[in-house]
């Protein structure tokens, strides 16, 4: 029930229990004022019917008493009236000449117990009174009863009776009682008209403050609250309304400058700003707390783990893949992969990366050529780190719930990912960096640098896997002589020349490094001895057969190689390139354009060897 009707409702019944009990209590304190005035009048006159009987007797007079009652009994308002003797007076004196023996039984009864009985009568048209009074006889009252009543003290003489119209007396009592409900009624309705001039303006305040509490309440904080023309209520309003002003204004603000920091505007955004608010803080603070950790990761490596765990417990992700696409160099790489790759990525053209954009199988089928999977879907999206590296992240998913579910969480994993974009950057670049302080700029070849750390990190882990090396150190014969003839540009390009001999010449697994100027250091992966002069031989020959340029004319050169083996000649990689170099003196020894393996007769002092 509404609280207007509530208070009206309350009202009514608190004046209709106020005036019914005022009904109630009128009539019956008129009735009983109408029956004690009309018992009075009734004592009274049966007073005085009693003393004129006393005069009748006294006087002598009291045949003539007819007269008397006849009188009396017509005075208005009695309709009736009688005198009864008791026994002892019939006994005494007779019934009189009016018949006077008691009429009813309450004549009788009050003859017998000498108290007043009054009874009422009352019919829809009239009401009457009967009213009994005894007459007590008494020595001491004047006159002395006994002179003449051979009576004990306090017996009944005789009662008179009388009957009186009180009809009247009801009516003025029915006329009062409706005055009284009349003017009842009509304060009633004053009341009620004033109650609700007052009490209108605060019920439209409270249903409005109600109104717009249950708005602020749903989150919409811009319902303001109406009153009607009260000072007290104009007050209450403007409080509550510079408040909700504030409110609103805050929350909006706020709302806006927090949801600049999310960089995916696809999220669905809740109608209360304090939740959004709330959990647009609450995924910034955990980006937050990634982005922090990952800037103190180590390695690429780190960071890609970082992503991954976070796609797996954050996202909870089972079946993913992340691949790094170098397109500059062309080079792909898993990065992470929890269920396996599902997909030939490495070895085809990934759609998502052409295209740049996002694969989901789900809409349609067979959508990437490469993916190996026909009963589960596949969702690839490119995300682009830097102009020459992408991340592909593939997930993969069995059931058409959690397709949906990755596609609604697909721009919170943006989120991050592009939050970690810059420390893959950054990484990457150090990759970059410190690959290029490993690799010749003329040759494109290993240099020096990387020897020394291939010999620290490999070189031990070679020797774990009982893999072995042969080492080919090259040098081209009398190349002074085309930096003095032909000048230093020249020279350059036979040293151009030399290392794309010896890069066309070996295996992706064997390792060609620039050790000096036109001198060369070819690391042959797991290979016998034969096989290692087959290639030293190729290298020899093929350099021999090419024609350099130099000013429009061209010559060609020859080069030496001095061989050794790792770990047959020396566990030590150091000692075994140095047997190379020893059997490259060999060979330059032995007249140049050779290649020489090494033999242990070459150390002819020990100490150089063991020294190294
Ligand atoms: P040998 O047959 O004994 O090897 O005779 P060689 O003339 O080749 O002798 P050596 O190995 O001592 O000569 C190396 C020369 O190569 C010396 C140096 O000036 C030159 N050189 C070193 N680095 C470069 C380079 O990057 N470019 C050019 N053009 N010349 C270089
Ligand atoms: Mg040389
Ligand atoms: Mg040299």
């Amino acid at each position: 029930m509404e609280s207007k009707q509530k208070i009206i409702t309350a009202l009514s019944i608190i004046f209709a229990l106020f005036f019914i009990s005022m009904v109630v209590s009128t009539t019956i304190n008129f009735r009983n004022y109408g029956l004690s005035t009309a018992e009075g009048k009734a004592s009274l006159t049966a007073e005085i019917v009693k003393i004129g009987l006393t005069s009748h007797m006294v006087n002598g007079t009291m045949d003539h008493r007819d007269y008397f009652l006849d009188k009396i009994g017509k005075v208005e308002k009695i309709s009736e009236l009688w005198v009864a003797r008791s026994p002892t007076v019939i006994k005494q004196y007779g019934e009189g000449h009016n018949n006077e023996i008691p009429r009813d039984k309450i004549d009788a009864e009050v003859l017998q117990s000498g108290v007043t009985k009054s009874v009422t009568t009352e019919t829809p048209s009239k009401s009457l009174m009967r009213v009994t009074i005894p007459f007590t006889a008494s020595e001491f009252g004047t006159p002395n009863c006994m002179q003449c009543h051979q009576a004990k003290e306090g017996e009944v003489l005789g009662v008179v009776s009388m009957v009186m119209d009180i009809t009247e007396i009801r009516m003025s009592s029915i006329r009062s009682v409706l005055y009284n409900m009349g003017l009842t009624i009509l304060a009633a309705i004053f009341v009620f008209i004033i109650m609700n001039r007052f009490v209108r303006p605060y019920v439209s305040i409270f249903y409005s403050i109600k109104d717009v509490m249950q708005r602020a309440y749903r989150g919409d904080y811009s319902g303001r609250v109406k009153c009607v023309n009260n000072t007290d209520n104009e007050s209450v309003a403007k409080l509550l309304n510079t408040m909700l002003e504030k409110l609103q204004h805050t929350f909006e603000e706020l709302d806006k400058k927090v949801y600049v920091f999310i960089k995916n505007k696809n999220y669905v955004k809740e109608t209360d700003p304090l939740k959004n608010i709330n959990s647009t803080i609450e995924r910034l603070s955990d980006i937050y707390k990634f982005k922090q950790t990952i800037e103190n990761d180590k390695e690429l490596e780190d960071i890609y783990n970082r992503i991954a765990y976070v796609l797996k417990h954050h996202f909870l992700l089972d079946d993913f893949t992340m691949t790094e696409i170098d397109t500059m160099n062309k080079i792909k790489k898993i990065v992470h992969s929890e269920k396996g790759a599902h997909c030939s990525i490495l070895n085809g053209e990934c759609r998502a990366e052409r295209i740049q954009s996002s694969v989901d199988s789900s809409i349609f089928t067979k959508s990437c050529a490469l993916y190996e999977m026909d009963d589960n879907e596949h969702i690839c999206t490119p995300y682009t780190i830097s102009n020459d590296l992408t991340l592909i992240l593939t997930i993969v998913t069995t059931n058409e719930e959690q397709t949906k579910y990755v596609r609604s969480i697909m721009s919170d994993v943006e989120d991050y990912i592009t939050t970690a974009r810059p420390a893959i950057v950054s990484k990457k670049l150090m990759q970059t960096l410190n690959q290029m302080a490993r690799i010749d700029q003329l040759t494109g070849m290993y240099n020096r640098k990387f020897l020394d750390e291939f010999a620290d990190v490999s070189v031990p882990q070679a020797i774990r896997a009982n893999t072995s090396y042969g080492i080919l150190m090259v040098d081209i014969d009398y190349f002074k002589m085309i930096n003095d003839t032909y000048g230093h540009d020249v020279g350059d390009e036979a040293i151009r020349v030399i290392s794309g001999v010896i890069k066309k010449q070996i295996r992706k697994a064997d390792i060609a490094i620039r050790y000096g100027g036109e001198e060369f250091l070819v690391l042959l992966y797991n290979c016998e001895q034969e096989k290692i002069i087959q290639i030293a031989e190729a290298i020899r020959v093929e350099f021999g057969k090419q024609k350099i340029s130099a000013n429009g004319e061209t010559f060609s050169k020859t080069l030496s190689v001095g061989c050794s083996r790792f770990p047959q000649d020396s566990d030590s990689i150091w000692k075994c390139i140095k047997f190379a170099d020893i059997s490259l003196y060999a060979a330059k020894e032995g007249g140049r354009n050779k290649v020489i393996a090494f033999n242990e007769s070459m150390i002819e002092n020990k100490e150089v060897g063991e020294s190294y």
